[in-house]
């Protein structure tokens, strides 16, 4: 037998089982973005390289160690897109969709990350993200923010997540604070963890975020962002959470939240759970008013946020939110018994898929002996198994056999539909 050839590691199958999960969560998120005006964009998975490079920032961790870059069979430089944001913007631009006007955007698909795989951390995974373009105000970030409260709601989740808030100010205001920092932190440089010295060139406000220890205790005296809020961005700030508050959406500030990415300014948020272990945020996002410059269109009001469908559906899992009608499952099983049954069988199994919508007709096919083909009506887990011979093709008729109960009887196949509807909407 020839070798197998495996998936790519930190690259998942999402298998039937599993499937359903991801259609109820994607559907859910589609009914809550619709009902608030934003439509969907889909854009390529492979971007140029420079797009990435500006857009989500050089000394992003992204940039600078994630991103599966490859040369064309023309020598440019591609990337598997790591993220949407930057896509969004490239797209959208390019279209004139950001032209003065007002966009409400939303899309979903595969992101690439050269990551090392573990629960909740995957090399491709999927993001749902929601971006709103020409709005500068307060009141579009809380939109975001009401909305994906909104989808905790709907799934059952809204009390297993967490919402943190911060200000991240202007670009001013983070280069005077970064300044701040760095002179404090030199001081403590040997105390800090190896991916915080780096950064202390490189990306310093990331050494916020940083999970180590002894880099956090060296932090407690560090200079705080908030003292270099400047009056525009402190108003702004609270602004979003009187809209928060009279939304009835509570929210914990946390000062040290800061953005992996490069383009986020005033508002940054994420909503964490305490369910996943270390991969805690399932949604994060921000504003992003100098991103559309950045990458050459006109300047641009931008905020938004991506959620990440894997931590979604293991959370959903985690927590026993699926419910049953999400699940893939037969409510009719047809059986039939010689040639001419057969065929019956095939024309009345359309009639029920054509006049009840919404019911699942699974047929028998392939023939083969009466227990048999029982047998696989009961694995199948069928409310109802619809059992067809000769005999019942000569009279017109066609058993039905409840398969909670065992009882059966003999319905007209005129009659079909009506007497399945009835049986189904008994149990
Ligand atoms: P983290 O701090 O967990 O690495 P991030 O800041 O890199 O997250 P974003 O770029 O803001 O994440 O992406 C938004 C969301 O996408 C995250 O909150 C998370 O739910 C999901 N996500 C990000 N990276 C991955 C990954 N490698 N595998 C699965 N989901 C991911
Ligand atoms: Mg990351």
């Amino acid at each position: 037998m020839a070798r197998k050839i495996q998936a790519i590691r930190g690259m998942n199958d999402i298998l039937p089982g599993q499937s359903s999960v991801w259609q109820y969560l994607e559907s859910t998120v589609a009914d809550v973005v619709k009902s608030y005006g934003y439509q969907q964009i889909r854009f390529p998975i492979v971007e140029n390289t420079d797009l990435f490079k500006r857009g989500v920032g050089e000394t992003t961790d992204i940039v600078e160690k994630e991103m599966y870059t490859f040369e064309d069979r023309n020598g440019e430089s591609l990337t598997l897109r790591p993220e949407g944001t930057a896509s969004c913007v490239r797209a959208a631009d390019q279209a004139g969709l950001l032209f003065n006007q007002v966009q409400r955007l939303w899309y979903t698909g595969p992101m690439f990350r050269y990551e090392r795989p573990q629960k909740g951390r995957y090399r491709q995974f999927h993001q749902i993200g929601v971006e709103a373009f020409g709005m500068a105000s307060a009141d579009v970030d809380a939109e975001l923010i009401v909305l994906s409260a909104r989808l905790w709601k709907k799934l059952g989740l809204l009390e297993h997540v967490e919402l943190q808030l911060n200000t991240i100010g202007l670009a001013s205001e983070r280069e005077a604070y970064k300044a701040a920092l760095v002179d404090y932190l030199t001081e403590f440089k040997d105390q800090l963890d190896e991916d915080s010295q780096r950064r202390l060139t490189t990306n310093p406000l990331r050494i916020l975020d940083s999970k180590d220890e002894a880099t956090q205790a060296v932090l407690n005296n560090a200079p705080s962002l908030r003292d270099f809020i400047g009056e525009e961005s402190q108003a702004h700030f609270e602004r979003l959470q009187a809209i928060l508050t009279a939304n009835g959406v509570p929210f914990v500030i946390n000062h040290r939240l800061v953005r992996g990415l490069d383009y986020y300014g005033k508002t940054v948020f994420e909503w964490v759970t305490a369910h996943l272990g270390a991969q805690a945020t399932v949604c994060a996002g921000g504003r992003y008013d100098g991103l559309v410059e950045q990458l050459g269109g006109k300047a641009t009001p931008a905020v938004g946020f991506a959620m990440g469908i894997e931590r979604l559906v293991l959370l959903l899992e985690t927590l026993e939110l699926i419910p049953e009608e999400a699940k893939a499952s037969t409510d009719v099983f047809v059986v039939s018994l010689g040639e001419d049954a057969e065929i019956t069988s095939s024309v009345l199994a359309e009639t029920l898929r054509s006049e009840l919508a919404g019911v699942t007709v699974l047929r028998h096919c392939g023939g083969g002996n009466f227990k048999n083909q029982m047998k696989k009506a009961n694995n199948s887990g069928a409310r109802l198994t619809l059992i067809l011979g000769q005999e019942e093709v000569e009279q017109g008729i066609c058993q039905v056999k409840d398969m909670q109960t065992g009882d059966q009887e003999s319905c007209q196949i005129a009659d079909i539909a009506n007497c399945v509807n009835a049986k189904l909407q008994l149990n």
